[in-house]
């Protein structure tokens, strides 16, 4: 796939999709996330997207160097992480299973006595909060940390206003991590776990670095901008797994099928999606569809497997 023009492909994605000028597609469908009312205060018309190839080339269209929200996008450096320092806890403490159900879902998780069904719904990400918590001196420093030796970026921080946002109004995550507490399946404090989790949802990237902080899951376990090897190459085969099970809540059987590759979305409008051993890319459209998944962003990614022609499928 060396000879692949990726940026003329991402510039015809653009001209199909951004705001300006499409014609082809309706760009205006879905809305933006509301239920964090900071989120609802995003211009839903910006488009961006960014792909790295694992020799170091970096192509971006439209406003792929604007920060945005990743929000559930940081469940998988989260898991990262967790999976670094404890394994054996992660997995012992939740499924590997898709949820065939939203990502805030309260039903399931007490029928299955408080083990989440997988690290990247909210349940389960609330736990990777917990082994955080309970192993770490100063969990949040250490979380941006190890995003910052990912992204090889000092700048990536959390925007505090969409943390008290969310932590403003998550009353139905305190309600997961009150369920799971009840099943002795969360070990700290739940005010001091949900603190945790919407700085880690609240945390800001753009498209450029975003796809270079997902860039060690296409380039078994080293980083894209120094090399290093800072996971293990099963480690990453099974989060790269997991994403392509997990990372779309109820929809990824349909991510899969449209797109083809391990990914992961969050309701700031961004998904990040990897094909092993070739690149990493990220699109951000804030307009959601009924599923939390961004509209645009699952259309631009399929147009952008399809025009190459090769899926991990
Ligand atoms: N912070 C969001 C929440 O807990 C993350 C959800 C998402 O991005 N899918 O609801």
């Amino acid at each position: 796939m060396s000879e692949i023009d990726y940026q003329r492909i991402l510039t015809s994605i653009h001209r199909r999709l951004g705001s300006e000028g499409a014609t082809e597609e309706d760009v205006r469908s879905g809305d933006v996330a509301a239920y964090i009312p900071e989120l609802a205060c995003v211009n839903p018309d910006q488009f961006g997207m960014s792909l790295q190839c694992l020799d170091g080339s970096v192509h971006s269209v439209g406003d792929a160097d604007v920060p945005f929200s990743v929000q559930s996008i940081a469940k998988v450096p989260a898991l990262l992480l967790a999976l670094t320092i404890d394994p054996d806890e992660v997995w012992e403490r939740m499924d590997v299973e898709p949820s065939g159900n939203a990502f805030n879902s309260l039903f399931q998780l007490e029928y299955e006595q408080g083990v989440p069904r997988n690290p990247l719904i909210n349940a389960g990400a609330l736990v990777l909060c917990d082994v955080l918590i309970s192993a770490l001196k100063r969990p949040l420093e250490e979380l941006y940390a190890f995003v910052h030796a990912l992204s090889g970026d000092m700048s990536v921080s959390w925007n505090e206003r969409v943390a008290r946002s969310e932590r403003a109004s998550s009353h139905r995550n305190a309600a997961l991590v009150n369920l799971m507490k009840s099943f002795g399946n969360i070990h700290n404090e739940p005010d001091e776990v949900l603190d945790l989790y919407v700085r880690l949802c609240a945390m800001e990237m753009t498209c450029t670095q975003l796809a270079c902080t997902f860039g060690l899951l296409a380039n078994e376990g080293r980083t894209l901008h120094d090399g290093k090897a800072l996971a293990p190459g099963v480690m990453v085969q099974r989060v790269n797994a997991v994403m392509q099970t997990c990372g779309f809540y109820d929809e990824a059987g349909e991510f899969a099928f449209r797109v083809g590759l391990p990914g992961k979305s969050g309701v700031g409008g961004g998904i990040v999606a990897i094909h092993p051993r070739y690149y990493s890319v990220a699109v951000w459209s804030p307009r959601l569809n009924e599923r939390g998944n961004s509209f645009l962003g699952m259309r631009a990614l399929e147009l952008l497997t399809a025009e190459i022609g090769h899926t991990i499928f």
